[in-house]
């Protein structure tokens, strides 16, 4: 886990999921973005800023993943920490079995859904964090809403950094990916644009290295998104009146993209990815579902009979 610093007071802890940090100019306050997946990784990045002795006053919680509060527990244990997380994923964070639960119909997960990457040890918010200006003595940051990779995550920016989280991968982790995880396909293009048009110094995804130059990052990921979209359209549209039931709708994006979930916990995450371009399908009026012969059945447009 290397300790990098992007510029003056903004730093970041590079790893799988990476784990941001801020410090005042005077020094008496130091904020960690996320957590990193489990105790470990929180435990190596305060031991960095213990051995460069930054304070650790605030945590402040983009989204309510496992990968990313996860270790946030360890750090409530063990330092006095103000923290701080956007509404919604709040309570997901107080009640993290939410997460398996959603992603598993709203049913009471399998055993094997129960896992470090779906479900972190539970955590408790002191204050939820509003967009715009937010000031604890010498620290001031903006909070900014950054909706569609999860219900209502946030962003920060510090001293012309923008920490992004996960509202865009780095191209490595887009590639790797394939089938991004959204809930909300319509707010992620619009957070996307959002990154697009917006100028500051640099920018940190949740999985990525920062970059100054940022836009063709971006750019790829709105590419990305916008092939997905029009993939599944032309699959509705090529099964004309006879419609597609959403598991084989499903299916068929997977493999399309060479895609085999080694489990459930991946299937149920890539599910939710792809019925959220549905959605905005559905939205937009280029697709219709009824439930037939027990299942729901997905047209392209009006169906015709
Ligand atoms: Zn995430």
């Amino acid at each position: 886990m290397e300790f990098i610093e992007i510029k003056e007071g903004c730093y970041y802890f590079k790893s799988a999921v990476n784990i941001g940090y801020i410090v005042s100019e005077d020094r008496s306050k130091g904020m960690l973005i996320d957590a990193g997946l489990e105790s470990s990784a929180a435990k190596k990045a305060i031991k960095k800023l213990q051995d460069n002795k930054f304070p650790i006053t605030h945590l402040f919680i983009t989204h309510a993943h496992a990968d990313h509060f996860g270790g946030a527990q360890y750090i409530q244990k063990n330092y006095e920490v103000h923290t701080i997380a956007p509404a919604l994923e709040e309570a997901i964070m107080r009640y993290p079995v939410l997460e398996p639960m959603y992603l598993f119909h709203g049913n009471f997960p399998l055993k094997e859904m129960r896992n470090k990457f779906l479900e972190a040890p539970s955590v408790h918010i002191d204050e939820i964090c509003q967009p715009g200006i937010w000031r604890a003595d010498s620290l001031e940051v903006e909070f900014i809403h950054l909706p569609g990779h999860s219900h209502n995550q946030f962003g920060l920016i510090y001293n012309d950094i923008f920490f992004a989280s996960d509202s865009y991968l780095g191209k490595e982790t887009l590639e790797k990916h394939k089938i991004p995880f959204i809930v909300d396909s319509s707010s992620n293009f619009s957070t996307l644009d959002y990154l697009l048009h917006i100028k500051v110094g640099g920018m940190l995804p949740g999985h990525g290295a920062f970059s100054d130059e940022y836009e063709d990052t971006i750019q790829a990921n709105i590419e990305v998104h916008q092939r997905l979209l029009i993939q599944m359209n032309n699959f509705l549209i090529a099964c004309g009146d006879r419609g597609l039931s959403l598991e084989d709708l499903i299916a068929k994006m997977l493999l399309k993209h060479e895609i085999d979930p080694a489990n459930l916990g991946m299937y149920s995450l890539f599910r939710t990815a792809i019925t959220a371009y549905l959605i905005q399908l559905i939205e937009e009026r280029k697709a219709v579902y009824t439930i037939k012969e027990g299942r729901p059945v997905i047209f392209s447009g009006q169906p015709s009979a």
